[in-house]
């Protein structure tokens, strides 16, 4: 038997991937390692909750606050308004998409990505987790979703195997009864001693919370700047459940595909937004456009419609990646800069627009003047014009 596309990997840019081919009449499969949950703060938007159709009970907390604190421990809270910031636990998020692509009529393999093989047919084997033996599955095309240090990235796609990225570490705590702990208040640490370059986090997830930071700077302890986190959040007495790490990569691949059979979708692409280093938006959209790109190469036989891919992404949120790419490199590089930014989110505007930008992925083009407004503040902060603290 011969598959129409062959999936690898079945975290969220996999498993839509999966699910969208199926829906669409293809033959599928769906290889998945499963047994390790994805280190991840698990924060997702609206948005994605909406064009995914994320039942409720998938939701374990739904943030209403972002607290942003500076190095000097200025607090801004940010109210979310007209809905609220998701928060999924990954074990049963992905399982449920997985199950979902499934449902759909998505093959389930459970075992590890190992190579392609080509004659006349692509064959991907990997190695079944029950039997411990090499299986193949011949395929027309291959969709590579295997995550940040994607082995399929690596071994068909150039560039695959240089992504940069930021190392993310986080504890997964028992949360705390009351205390300066609020259950709906997320907490976003923009400080040198946390992090030195990316941002801490605290982020509520009903009975847990996950605590962590990310950095891409060699030889950081993250184990002691998590524990510092964890001391000035009072959370340092807290339940410890589990304690992880994991690559989130910085930079989308020139190319997505490797001209041939193969097309990348979500971290495997380097696809997470700069600045937040959210990924799981990106990577279902990842995963959807991969599949279009797919679908519509098997329609019309011409490999080059793989690039369909990056090319639909990228009309969508390139200018979004460049504004939070350009705000990561002027505000996350010194404590100086960092009690700047947490400045400018005491703007309205700043906090609509942003907010606007996270939720909706859109950028609000309606109000120009507070735009202007934002821009002049922004100048006025990086050239020092006014103090820190202003
Ligand atoms: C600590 C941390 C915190 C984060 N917090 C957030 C957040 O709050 N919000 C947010 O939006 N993003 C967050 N991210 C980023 C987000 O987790 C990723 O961008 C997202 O998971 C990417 O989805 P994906 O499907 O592309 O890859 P993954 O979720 O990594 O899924 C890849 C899948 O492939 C499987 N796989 C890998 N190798 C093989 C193999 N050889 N054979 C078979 N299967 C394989 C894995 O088992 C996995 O199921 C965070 C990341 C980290 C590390």
């Amino acid at each position: 038997m011969i598959y129409d596309v062959v999936v690898v990997g079945g975290g969220p840019s996999g498993a839509t991937a999966a699910e969208h081919l199926a829906k669409a009449g293809r033959r599928v499969a769906l290889i998945d390692r499963a047994g390790r949950i994805k280190p991840c703060g698990g924060a997702v938007p609206p948005r994605l909750i909406r064009d995914f159709a994320v039942p409720d009970d998938q939701i374990v907390a739904r943030i209403t606050t972002a607290r942003m604190i500076s190095p000097t421990g200025r607090q801004v809270d940010i109210p979310i308004e007209n809905g609220y910031v998701g928060m999924v636990d990954r074990g049963p998020f992905d399982e449920f998409l997985r199950a979902r692509a499934a449902a759909a009529g998505a093959e389930r393999h459970t075992g590890t990505f190992l190579r392609i093989e080509r004659d006349e047919a692509a064959h991907v084997v990997y190695r079944d987790k029950d039997s411990g033996a090499e299986r193949r599955l011949t395929t027309r095309l291959v969709i590579g979703a295997d995550g940040a240090r994607s082995n399929v990235a690596k071994a068909e796609v150039p560039g695959g195997d240089a992504i940069p990225y930021v190392i993310a570490y986080h504890e997964v705590i028992a949360a705390p009864e009351g205390g300066a702990y609020d259950p709906d208040r997320c907490d976003v640490v923009y400080d040198g001693r946390v992090s030195p370059d990316f941002y801490g986090w605290v982020f509520p997830h009903g009975h847990q919370a996950s605590v962590g930071m990310g950095t891409q700077v060699p030889g950081i302890d993250l184990k002691a700047a998590t524990a510092d986190l964890r001391e000035s959040a009072g959370l340092a007495g807290c339940e410890t459940i589990r304690r992880e790490g994991a690559p989130i990569p910085l930079k989308p691949l020139d190319r997505w595909d490797n001209g041939r059979d193969v097309v990348l979708a979500g971290d495997a692409a380097g696809v997470v937004a700069p600045s937040s280093g959210e990924g799981i938006y990106y990577a279902m959209v990842g995963g959807q456009v991969a599949a279009e790109a797919a679908e519509a190469t098997l329609a019309s036989g011409r490999i080059a419609d793989l690039r369909l891919a990056r090319k639909r992404f990228m009309k969508e949120h390139k200018t979004v990646f460049r504004v939070l790419g350009a705000m990561q490199d002027a505000y996350y590089r010194s404590d100086e800069r960092r009690e700047r930014f947490v400045s400018l989110c005491r703007d309205v505007d700043v906090q609509r627009l942003t907010f606007e930008a996270y939720m909706n992925k859109e950028l609000v083009r309606a109000r120009p003047m507070a735009h202007l407004k934002i821009m002049a503040k922004n100048i006025a902060h990086l050239t020092r014009l006014i103090p820190a603290t202003a």
